[in-house]
């Protein structure tokens, strides 16, 4: 189990778990990693074309 960083919704997860996984929040909707397994820990997937470029 593991909390949505963004709606703070219980995800509940399988024990296959791995780093680097991406899984989507099944109530918000938001792509989420994992980033810790050990504790379960997850980041939402920032959209990479919204990322500002440098000059
Ligand atoms: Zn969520």
């Amino acid at each position: 189990m593991a909390l949505c960083p963004e709606c703070e919704a219980i995800i509940d997860i399988g024990d296959e778990l791995e780093e680097g996984q991406t899984l989507d929040c099944p109530e918000c909707g938001v792509e989420l990693e994992v980033v810790n397994t050990n504790p379960v820990e997850l980041d939402s997937v920032v959209d990479e074309e919204e990322e500002e470029e440098a000059l």
